[in-house]
């Protein structure tokens, strides 16, 4: 088959790269760099891998047979879609617009990276797919939600209308190599503090909770999503729930630093809760995580202390 892969060169676009690569597809990588790296490809070797340098708030054409697009561009740390907030909104809004055209026009099958975000701060914990969540149309977080929510309404009226072949994964949070040393998020944040031996930045009074999914997990389940025939949202994240005190606890205690803890402010609308309810991606994918966070996170502390760019 033949995929393109829009936000390829960002950290999950780049193990989608590889994961579809290592199942003999061929590769069509279409990003911006407006948060990505040429680093996270840079190790692609194969004939079968294609970059192109695009906005995919731009129109794009091919002249060629196209079967598969995963839909993953779009700024996602906070501090990224905080800095970035009308890219955000134009990516989530016109890119995901742009890529249902360019499915339709080669009848190819639309996968759309969503998110947990979707359920804001949710007052129902787990999440199902069921639920319609919590969100603030006008906070600092909103350009990222709401941008999310109207590309799975999007996408859903391209099923809809048009009859289209469409996929929504709902990503919970999700780390591993290749993530950004300063892209702000946790897990990068907690390991490169650690690791220099400075305090850890908790922010609020670390009670909110995060459940962490390994890369290769996500991008797994990303895969059978596209492959199978559910065109209804699918949560795809680990359902191991921790405060993000325990997990800067468990982070200082692999590392075996002495860090300390210190408290900052909590952001705006950040989630108090956040863990997957994953009985539809078992039901209807055969799926769940099978990394384990301690041995997710010592490869990505490896990553952290010496680079490793392919991982496949
Ligand atoms: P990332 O920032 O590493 O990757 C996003 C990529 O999209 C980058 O390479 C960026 O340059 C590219 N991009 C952004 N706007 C673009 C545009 N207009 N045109 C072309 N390329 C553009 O982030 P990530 O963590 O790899 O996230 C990938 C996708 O998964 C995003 O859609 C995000 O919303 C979703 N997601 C990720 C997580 C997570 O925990 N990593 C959780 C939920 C959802
Ligand atoms: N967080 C933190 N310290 C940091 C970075 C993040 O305490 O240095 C918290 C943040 O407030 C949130 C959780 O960790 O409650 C996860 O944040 P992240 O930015 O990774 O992603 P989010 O789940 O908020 O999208």
């Amino acid at each position: 088959m033949k995929a393109i892969i829009t936000g390829g060169a960002g950290f999950l676009g780049s193990h989608l790269c590889d994961l579809l690569l290592l199942k003999g597809h061929e590769v069509i990588c279409v990003d911006n760099l407006i948060t990505g790296s040429a680093q996270n490809i840079e190790h692609i070797e194969s004939d079968r891998f294609t970059y192109l340098e695009h906005d995919v708030t731009k129109p794009l054409y091919f002249g060629d047979r196209i079967d598969y697009v995963f839909h993953l561009a779009s700024p996602a740390s906070p501090i990224d879609y905080f800095a970035l907030p009308i890219q955000t909104l134009k990516v989530g809004a016109l890119g995901t617009y742009n890529m249902l055209g360019l499915a339709k026009e080669h009848a190819a099958r639309f996968l759309l990276a969503s998110t947990s975000e979707v359920y804001g701060d949710p007052l129902v914990n787990p999440q199902p797919e069921t639920y319609w969540g919590n969100v603030n149309p006008i906070g600092p977080r909103g350009v990222y939600d709401e941008a999310k929510r109207y590309g799975e309404a999007i996408t859903m009226a391209y099923h809809r209308y048009h009859g289209m072949d469409t996929r929504i994964a709902r990503i919970f949070n999700t780390y591993g190599p290749r993530m950004r040393a300063g892209d702000g998020r946790v897990v990068p944040n907690f390991i490169n503090q650690a690791l220099r031996g400075e305090d850890l930045t908790v922010y609020g009074d670390g009670s909110q909770t995060r459940s962490f999914c390994y890369v290769s997990d996500l991008v797994d389940g990303l895969f059978r999503l596209m492959m199978s025939d559910f065109s209804d949202p699918v949560n795809i994240g680990n359902p191991g729930e921790m405060t993000v005190l325990e997990f800067a606890e468990v982070v200082v205690g692999i590392i075996g630093s002495d860090s300390r803890v210190v408290f900052e402010d909590l952001p705006v609308d950040d989630p108090k809760v956040r863990r997957p309810d994953i009985s539809r991606a078992k039901d209807v994918l055969g799926w769940e995580p099978v990394v384990g966070l301690e041995e997710g996170l010592k490869e990505t502390i490896r990553y952290f202390e010496k680079p490793i760019r392919g991982s496949y």
